[in-house]
C-alpha cells in the first residue's frame, strides 16, 4: 500500500501552485486529483481580452519561491514570449495567457491526475492515514489512494439566489456559463445583467461592444449603491499581505464579519480600466447613434423572478427610494458571485475536522482544520483570514504556510513586516 505524504483534491490555481511549490522539495511524495478532464480556468468567462486582476508576478509560485522553475517569467522564456511580453508593457496578463501558463505547469508535473472525482474520504486510525476513494469519470472505475495529509482545493460554486434557482434555464443562467450562451444571447431582444462585480462589468462591456441590437434593452442592475472600482492604491495593497492576515486572523468573529462587509472594494470591485472602457464605449456609441437601449441602475435589488411569455418579469426594490418596479427581459445573466461549500465526500471524517454550525470550517492560522494539522483548506478562509482568501497572488503565501506546517520546518521563508502601516495595537 503506497502512502502519499499529501493528496490534494481539486486542481485549480491554488492546489496547482501547491503542486508546483512542493515539486522542489526532495522526497516529498504528492498526488493531486481533479474531476475535470484537463485544466481549463473558468472557460465560461474566458471573454476575449479579459485580464487578470493581479500582476504577472502574482503567479503560482513567485511570491513564495521566486527561483522556482514554474514562475510566469520562466513560462514566457520557455515558450519564447519573454520579449513580446516585455514590449507589450502590460502588468496584468491576459486571462487566456494565464490559463496557458497554468496548462504549461500542468504539462510539466507528474503528480497530477485529471478525470478522477473524489467521492469519499475515510480515516484509518490504526495507520493514521486517510483513504481517498475516487472514481474515473470516463470509465466509472474506482481508485483508492492513501495519504498522511489532505489539502482541499475544490474551489467555490456559482451562487444563485433561492428564488431564481427553479427558473434557471438557457435564458436565465449564472455568469459562469456566459460563453456557452453568448451566440444565442446576441440574437435576443433584451438582456439583463444582475450584479456589479468584475464578471458583470466584463459581460456588459462584451455585449455592448458586440454591437448587437438589443431592441428592448441591454440592462445592468445592481443592489450596490454604485459600481465600485477596485482599490489598487498603495496602502490598500499593503493589506494584501501576511501582515494584514495576521492582524485580521486575531480579530473577534463578529468584528471580522463587520470589517469584511466594508471591504468589497478590495476584492469584489471592477477594474478601473474596464470602468473607463465601458464609459468610453457608451460615449462613442451614443455619438454615432449606434447604441442599443442601454440602462445602468445601481441600488436596485432583485427580489423575485416570474417566468412569462417571451422571457421574465424581474421584480426590483430600489434600496434608497423604497420603490419597487418590474423589469421585463428576454434573458437574464446572474453575475451574483460564488460561494464556498463543504463537500459531501468529507462526511465520513466529519468528526475529525472542525466545522461551525454556520457550515464553514474553523480554520487554524496555518489553514489546518483538524487537531492533527493533517487536513488543510484552500480558498475557504474568507471568514477567518479575510479578503485575501481568493486572491491568486496570495496563493503562494498560503501554500508556503501549509507546507511549512506539514513539514514542521521553515521550508519557505516569508518576508515579515512588509507594510508601512500598523494594522492593530
Ligand atoms: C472568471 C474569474 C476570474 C478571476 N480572476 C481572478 C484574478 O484575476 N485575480 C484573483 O486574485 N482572483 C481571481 N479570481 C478568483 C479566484 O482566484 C479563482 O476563482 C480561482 O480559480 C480559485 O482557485 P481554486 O483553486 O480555489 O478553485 P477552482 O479554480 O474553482 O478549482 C477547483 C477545482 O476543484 C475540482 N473539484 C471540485 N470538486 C472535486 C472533487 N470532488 N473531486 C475532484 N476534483 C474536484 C474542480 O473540478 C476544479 O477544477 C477569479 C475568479 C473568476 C470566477
Amino acid at each position: 500500500m503506497k502512502i502519499f505524504d499529501l493528496i490534494g483534491i481539486g486542481i485549480g490555481p491554488f492546489n496547482l501552485g501547491l503542486a508546483a511549490l512542493s515539486s522542489s522539495i526532495p522526497g516529498l511524495n504528492c498526488l493531486f486529483i481533479d474531476q475535470a478532464n484537463h485544466f481549463d480556468w473558468h472557460p465560461g468567462l474566458m471573454i476575449e481580452g479579459a485580464r487578470l486582476q493581479v500582476p504577472f508576478y502574482a503567479d503560482l509560485v513567485t511570491l513564495a519561491d521566486p527561483c522556482n522553475q514554474f514562475t510566469y517569467m520562466n513560462f514566457l522564456k520557455q515558450t519564447g514570449r519573454m520579449f513580446r511580453f516585455a514590449i507589450n508593457e502590460q502588468y496584468f496578463p491576459l486571462r487566456s495567457e494565464y490559463n496557458r501558463y497554468c496548462q504549461w505547469v500542468v504539462s510539466k508535473l507528474d503528480s497530477l491526475q485529471f478525470g478522477l472525482r473524489c467521492e469519499r474520504i475515510g480515516y484509518d486510525s490504526a495507520q493514521q492515514v486517510y483513504e481517498i476513494l475516487s472514481r474515473e469519470t470516463s470509465s466509472g472505475k474506482e481508485r483508492i489512494f492513501f495519504a498522511k495529509h489532505l489539502i482541499l482545493g475544490v474551489g467555490t460554486v456559482p451562487y444563485i439566489p433561492d428564488f431564481a434557482k427553479a427558473k434557471a434555464c438557457k435564458d436565465l443562467f449564472h455568469a459562469s456559463e456566459y460563453m456557452t450562451h453568448k451566440n444565442e444571447l446576441l440574437k435576443k431582444e433584451s438582456v439583463t445583467i444582475i450584479g456589479s462585480g468584475q464578471s458583470a462589468a466584463e459581460i456588459f462591456q462584451d455585449l455592448l461592444s458586440s454591437r448587437a441590437q438589443f431592441k428592448d434593452g441591454l440592462n445592468w442592475l445592481t443592489r450596490s449603491d454604485r459600481i465600485y472600482p477596485m482599490d489598487y492604491s498603495r496602502f490598500a495593497l499593503e493589506m494584501t499581505s501576511p501582515d494584514y492576515i495576521n492582524y485580521f486572523f486575531g480579530l473577534d468573529a463578529q468584528v471580522k464579519s463587520r470589517v469584511l462587509r466594508t471591504q468589497d472594494q478590495l476584492y469584489k470591485a471592477v477594474n478601473m480600466d474596464l470602468i473607463r472602457d465601458i464609459s468610453e464605449t457608451l460615449y462613442r456609441q451614443q455619438l454615432d447613434g449606434s447604441n442599443s437601449a442601454v440602462q445602468i441602475r445601481p441600488n436596485c435589488e432583485l427580489v423575485n423572478i416570474e417566468k412569462v411569455q417571451n422571457g421574465f418579469n424581474l421584480e426590483f426594490h430600489h434600496k434608497e427610494t423604497g420603490r419597487s418596479f418590474i423589469q421585463k427581459s428576454a434573458t437574464v445573466i446572474l453575475a451574483t458571485g460564488y460561494k464556498n461549500f463543504i463537500p459531501d465526500f468529507l462526511d465520513p471524517i466529519k468528526e475529525l475536522i472542525h466545522l461551525k454550525e454556520t457550515r464553514v470550517y474553523t480554520v487554524n492560522r496555518n489553514y489546518a482544520i483538524d487537531d492533527n494539522t493533517s487536513v488543510f483548506v484552500q480558498n475557504a478562509d474568507l471568514h477567518s483570514h479575510g479578503f485575501n482568501s481568493a486572491d491568486l497572488g496570495m496563493g503562494p503565501y498560503r501554500n508556503a504556510v501549509i507546507l511549512n506546517a506539514m513539514l514542521q520546518r521553515e521550508q519557505f521563508q516569508m518576508e515579515k513586516n512588509i507594510a508601512f502601516q500598523e494594522f492593530g495595537i
